[in-house]
Order: structure tokens, then sequence, then C-alpha cells
């Protein structure tokens, strides 16, 4: 997908000016999301599997070497073909291969935010391969031709006056259809593409290393049609989403759903063991597990980044992120949005290509709070932080302002010294006319009046 997470303070700004809508539905949506999390959580011991689910992924990811050669190991014990991708090229190339040999005229796609990180429908596209995505947010976006705004809710973005739009113009549906008759259009459109599908593709919320078992979530269904209809299915599965036994799924399967949806447990979860074996009616023929590195091996030996790779995809630190809510995903301009999309981009992608990233946030740490995986956002948003001035990416004026103002606050002579200067600036000198750093700062609010008398002035006058 093309990359323009270095414009996210400018589209950030253009979004809230043009698009007052996103805001809006954005809000109101993960509002929603985030108090029913926060009673799913409150139902069980939730610090408790919060600790227990960080120690399980903490092991796995200190231990991953093995975990994924016992992982390729059961896969194939289950008759699955596994590939191995260490970027995004590869994985593609690897898709492409398996189209070629499969005679692949159509796939239809389950959700899954590898592909999106992958461009994995561009390519398939470029083959002359009709791709469907089948979640109904994913295919609304589809027909946009939009990226993923959420990692649950692709379309969080979009109110249903648009979607109704949308489909009056795709499909001539009333102006004023129901919610209930715009999803039945869709899904008899969607079940046309899984009979007629060659290929289906999925991701995998997590792979038991045990057993081989590939575990998905979902609440519409598509993803158990995606994977079992086609004769041929493909999971993108990064390499982070292992889980060393089958009983760890239980408490991993429902922990997902409580962050992400308010559930106790998805809809539908589906655990696939591998192709159709003989004497079973159906089921894929072929069954290819990507594991996709794609910058995470960089993410993992990184001594101060690495707790990043338990993140379990739910989203639930950008339903509870303040500053997230106000835009939704698309200012991010990568897949990965929100919280979890300003501490992994900059691990994926480098500093320089997410420079604004690590700043979008007010530090408030609900995130943290909400991650299931207790992974330290805010610790970690600083960290990129310091890495971007250590490397000299922040605006030069900006880092000399901070080096006078630590100066200011830890040296008393320093202190006094600045306070006497900005008090001699005429009425309204701080205004965003006359110091042009303060401009973004006072362009939404009112201009900096300093005090006439010093705090020690009005002490020694005990008037404080
Ligand atoms: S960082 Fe935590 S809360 Fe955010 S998507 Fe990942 S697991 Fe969920």
């Amino acid at each position: 997908m093309k990359l323009t997470a270095n414009q996210y303070p400018q589209e950030s700004a253009r979004v809230l000016r043009e698009e007052p809508h996103v805001r809006d539905s954005v809000t109101g949506a993960t509002l929603n999301f985030d108090g029913k999390r926060r009673l799913a959580y409150a139902e069980v011991d939730a610090e408790t599997w919060r600790h227990w689910a960080e120690g399980v992924k903490n092991h796995v990811l200190m231990n991953l070497d093995q975990y994924l050669l016992q992982a390729e190991a059961s896969l194939k014990r289950n008759g699955v073909q596994v590939h191995w991708a260490e970027h995004a090229e590869a994985a593609r190339r690897i898709v492409a291969e398996i189209a070629r040999a499969g005679q692949v005229k159509k796939v239809v796609k389950a959700k899954t935010m590898v592909s999106e990180e992958l461009g994995i429908n561009p390519m398939l596209e470029g083959m002359g391969i009709e791709t469907l995505e089948t979640d109904l947010g994913e295919y609304l976006i589809q027909l946009l031709g939009q990226p993923p705004s959420h990692i649950v809710g692709p379309a969080i973005h979009l109110n249903l006056d648009q979607i109704r739009q949308l489909f009056h113009q795709r499909f001539q549906t009333p102006t004023g259809a129901s919610p209930e008759d715009l999803a039945a259009v869709a899904r008899k459109l969607l079940r046309e593409g899984f009979l007629k599908a060659d290929m289906g593709i999925s991701g995998a919320n997590f792979v038991v290393a045990e057993t081989g078992t590939l575990a998905l979530i979902e609440n519409e269904g598509n993803i158990r049609l995606s994977t079992s209809a086609p004769r041929i299915h493909v999971a993108l599965v990064g390499i982070e989403k292992l889980l060393p036994r089958f009983s760890d799924l239980s408490v991993f399967l429902s922990l997902t759903a409580r962050a992400a949806t308010g559930q106790r447990l998805g809809t539908f979860v589906s655990l696939l063991q591998g192709p159709r074996t003989a004497g079973e009616s159906d089921g894929p023929e072929e069954v290819h597990v990507i594991l996709v590195d794609n910058g995470r091996s960089s993410v993992l030996a990184d001594p101060l980044a690495w707790e990043t790779l338990r993140c379990v995809r739910c989203a639930a630190c950008l339903n509870a992120c303040p500053v997230y809510r106000q835009t939704g995903g698309h200012p991010y301009g990568y897949v990965y949005s929100g919280p979890i999309g300003a501490i992994l981009s900059p691990g994926l992608l480098g500093l320089e290509e997410t420079k604004p990233l690590p700043y979008a946030s007010s530090l408030c740490g609900a995130c943290f709070q909400a991650c299931p995986v207790r992974i330290p956002i805010p610790r970690l948003l600083l960290t990129w932080r310091n890495r971007a001035v250590d490397e000299g990416l922040t605006p030069k004026l900006e880092a000399a302002a901070i080096k006078g103002y630590a100066l200011a606050m830890t040296q008393p002579w320093a202190y006094s010294l600045a306070s006497k200067a900005i008090r001699m600036l005429p009425h309204k000198a701080l205004d965003n006319t006359i110091v042009p750093v303060l401009k973004a700062w006072t362009q939404g609010r009112a201009g900096l009046e300093p005090s006439p008398r010093s705090f020690h002035q009005l002490w020694d006058a005990g008037e404080v």
C-alpha cells in the first residue's frame, strides 16, 4: 500500500477540517466498543488474564525460533504446505505461484491485515484475478478503493448515509434502504463469490505450535466460508502469531474477543486442521500457510521495542485512544493505525518513514489499560520519540527550545533570567504572528500572556 505516514500532521488536520463526519462515526463506534470491552473485562479477573497472556506471549517471543520450527512440523503433519516469506515481495511471489499453479481465476478474502501489509490485492488484480473482500466492512472499502481505517472495523469511518449512497450508486438500492436490506444485498453478492472462488485467503488470529491448528475469530461467517468453500486456502500469518499449546487457546480466544468487541467469544471461531481428508465432504483440497516476517525479526531483536510483537490485533488500544477517535486510521498512512500503529509502524518500516506517528498520542495511558497483552504502549511511544531526537529527525528549533527549557527548569539562574525576559516582552508578544514556533499551538487557542510579576514577587508580597 502507498505509505504516507510522514504526512500524518497534515492529513489528520485535513480530515478534521474537511470530513467532520469521520470524527462523529469513529468516536461513536470506538466509544461503543470500548464501553463493551470494559464490561467484558469486568466479568472476569481481567488483570490475571492479562498478566497470564503477557507471560505466554513473552515466552513464545523468547523462544520463537523453536516454536516456528515446531509449528512448521505440526502444520506439515496435518497436510498443510508451509512457506516462509522474509519480506512482502517474497510473500506476494509465493501467493502468485500458488495461484498460477492452481489456475486460480477468482479469490475470496477473509479480513486479514497482513494481506493489506503485503499488498496482496493489487498483485492479484495485476494478474487478472478477480478478488473479492468478504468481510462486510472490507467489502465496503474495497468498493470505495480505500484502505482500512481500523483493525477490526475497517469501515468504521463511514456512516449509514454514505453506505446507502454507495449501494444506491453501485447496486441501485433505494436511497432510504434499511441496514438489513443493505446487508441482504451484500450477502447475496458475497454468497455467489464464495461459490465461484478457486482460492480463499485469510489471516490467522493464532497458530498453535503443538497441534498446527489455525484459529480464526469472526462475527460474520465469511471467514468460515472463505477458508472452506474454495479448493485452495492460503493463510497469511505473521511469525509472532504463535501459541505454544492447544490449551492456551481458550483464554486467548475469549480475551481477544473481550478486548476487541466486548464479546465473551467471537460469534464464529474456526479451528482449522489442514485440508480435506479422504471421506470428508467439504473443505479445501490444498491448504498453504505463509509465515511472514516482513520486518518482525528486527522488531524482535530490538531490546526496547520487542514487546510490540505481543500484539493480537484486537484494536482495543484504538478504541480507547482519544487521538485516534478524532480522525480514524487513514491519516496514519499505513495499514496499522492508532496506538499500535504508532509503535509498530516505526519498527516495521523505520522511523524515517513514520516520524510523526509516535507523537500522535496524549500519553494518557488508556491504550495500556485496554491492551489484553499489556504492551507498554506509552513507554514505547517515548522510546520512539527519544530515538527521533537522537537520530536528528525532529526540527532543530524544537530540540534547541527543549534544551533551553530543560536548562531553565534545572538551573535557578536560567529560570530567573528566562522569566524576566518573558515578562519584558510586549503584550501578546507570544502570539502566533510574532513567535512562529507557537503557531500550531495558538492556532486553536488563545495566545499566551505572561504575568507582569513573577511567582516569587507575588509570594514575597504575600499575594499567593
Ligand atoms: S497493542 Fe494491545 S490493544 Fe492494541 S491491537 Fe495490539 S493487542 Fe490489541
